[in-house]
């Protein structure tokens, strides 16, 4: 079993990407995947007159500022796009593909942040209209059957929360949940980069591998969403998951790549 968390940075070759998974799964590979969809957004939102906004936490982690119409946004971009997008390259390579949100069949449940707190000219803002969280548990039941049935899996946010509603969840870290659960031998971390970098954007400095001990050190190299890389890594080995690796998809054969250990192997 495997979880390939496909990224939406700039410059990924997703044709490049679904063509080498789905040889994987022609093979006999029992693979869900996974992906968010922070960078469309960004674009959808723009397009739509609805600039993105982000929140600094006081802690100082940056989130999406999720309102219900940024929520919507979200949908589209991630349902109506990037899940359909995927399907479509999956099948287009013999891979029979269903797209499905976190919250269809309740497959990410998790908790909605009642409030959240933003730092703003040095002055703290309670913010109660948040449509954001965390999946806390994964249908993998759901999972099972589709996979049993020959299904390939292609899940993303909106998440759904314990009271119904329709939240945004960060992509890696509900794929490494999905691995944990799932009891996946491998989760891959796939993005616009060759791996964590000690001094990004240098890539002299690429991280090959990164033990369980030092998980910690690895997230202080890591900034903005790297960081969610390299903690959803960390929640994922600690669940039980062999190994992570963050690898580059903007190359042909990302997926064989990063299973031969190119990138940044957490293990
Ligand atoms: P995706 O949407 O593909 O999952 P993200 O944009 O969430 O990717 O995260 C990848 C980005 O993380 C890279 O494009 C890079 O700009 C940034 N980044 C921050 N710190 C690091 C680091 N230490 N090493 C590598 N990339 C980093």
């Amino acid at each position: 079993m495997i979880v390939i968390k496909v990224g939406g940075a700039e410059g990924i070759d997703l044709d490049a990407l679904a063509a080498d998974a789905a040889a994987l799964i022609r093979s006999g590979r029992r693979a869900v995947v996974v992906h968010g969809g922070s960078h469309a957004t960004n674009t959808l939102s723009e397009r739509l007159g609805h600039p993105p906004t982000f929140i600094t936490s006081p802690s100082g982690h940056t989130s999406r500022r999720t309102d219900r119409r940024t929520l919507e946004i979200l949908q589209m971009a991630c349902r109506g796009v990037l899940s359909q997008g995927l399907v479509e390259r999956l099948q287009r390579n013999g891979v029979n593909a269903v797209g499905l949100s976190g919250m269809d069949g309740r497959l990410w449940e998790g908790t909605r942040k009642e409030v959240v707190r933003s730092v703003k000219e040095g002055r703290i803002r309670l913010i109660r209209d948040d449509f954001t969280g965390t999946v806390d548990r994964v249908n993998v039941g759901l999972l099972r059957v589709l996979l049993d049935a020959g299904l390939t899996p292609v899940v993303s946010p909106p998440a759904i929360s314990v009271n119904h509603e329709a939240i945004n969840v960060d992509a890696d870290r509900a794929a490494a949940r999905t691995a944990a659960a799932l009891g996946a031998e491998d989760l891959l971390l796939l993005s616009n980069v060759s791996g964590l970098m000690r001094a990004f954007p240098d890539e002299s400095t690429l991280v090959p591998r990164v033990a369980r001990s030092e998980v910690e050190a690895a997230a202080g190299w890591a900034h903005g969403r790297m960081k969610k890389k390299v903690l959803g890594a960390g929640e994922a080995l600690s669940e039980g998951v062999r190994r992570v690796i963050i690898g580059d998809a903007r190359r042909s054969a990302a997926v064989t790549r990063a299973l031969a250990g190119e990138g940044t192997v957490f293990q």
